[in-house]
């Protein structure tokens, strides 16, 4: 069949062995490190477990300059640890979820924090807030052998040399294997899927010309630049 148009160019991320990672789905937890849902005026309910979605298109790779996203005055960061899923599966047992996973990245989830509340106050979807062009910024996947089942390691993010989140992956609500388990009860996971697993406390604006780096211990940093508005 002939197109009318040229197809959207498929996701890739890089990963560590040089081989590339096709993106499939970007799922975002939300209220993972008690922390930062009190910063953010919240209780974390580690009975329950949420998450949003964003676009595969929004994922930018290391070293990347990222526009200033049109619509807000309070664009913030987000530092994360992602999972990169390999193996795709429905129900998956927390005991088996460390099969699925191909890999781990440092990982950003931009956000416009004020439309984002707004929704939040509405009672309406994050939208808005969250799935903005340019905001899942991604650095180099590495194999799942690097962190195993990443329950623990250093977790910090610096703004223009200033170190702005400090946390430990010890301290998820909802560690890796039993979020596998809980997205995996309410989709089947696939191979390509990422999720990023939620921010320590920290939080805070950038404006253009910060540049942002995130590491966690064994992964390879995360350094993104903001550029000027969206064109
Ligand atoms: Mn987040």
């Amino acid at each position: 069949m002939n197109l009318l148009f040229e197809p959207a160019a498929p996701v890739i991320a890089p990963t560590a062995t040089g081989a590339g990672f096709p993106v499939r789905r970007i799922f975002c937890i939300g209220r993972n490190y008690e922390e930062h849902a009190k910063e953010m005026g919240m209780q974390a309910d580690p009975e329950a477990p949420f998450f949003f979605t964003k676009w595969a298109e929004t994922l930018v790779g290391d070293g990347a300059t990222i526009a200033y996203p049109q619509g807000t005055e309070n664009f913030h960061y987000e530092a994360e640890l992602v999972v990169a899923i390999g193996r795709g599966g429905r129900n998956i047992p927390a005991s088996e979820a460390m099969d699925h996973v191909w890999g781990y990245a440092c990982g950003l989830d931009m956000t416009r924090r004020d439309l984002q509340a707004e929704a939040r106050a509405k009672g309406r979807p994050w939208d808005s807030g969250k799935n903005v062009e340019q905001s899942s910024p991604l650095g180099l996947i590495h194999p799942v052998e690097v962190l195993g089942d990443a329950t623990r390691g250093a977790i910090t993010l610096t703004v223009n040399g200033a170190v702005r989140q400090q946390g430990d992956l010890a301290d998820l609500i909802t560690p890796v294997d039993r979020l596998i388990a809980y997205l995996s009860s309410l989709y089947r996971l696939e191979a390509g899927d990422l999720i990023y697993t939620g921010t320590p406390a920290g939080v805070g604006a950038v404006v253009p010309g910060d540049v942002m780096v995130v590491a966690i211990d064994g992964l390879s940093p995360l350094t993104i630049t903001v550029g000027p508005l969206a064109e």
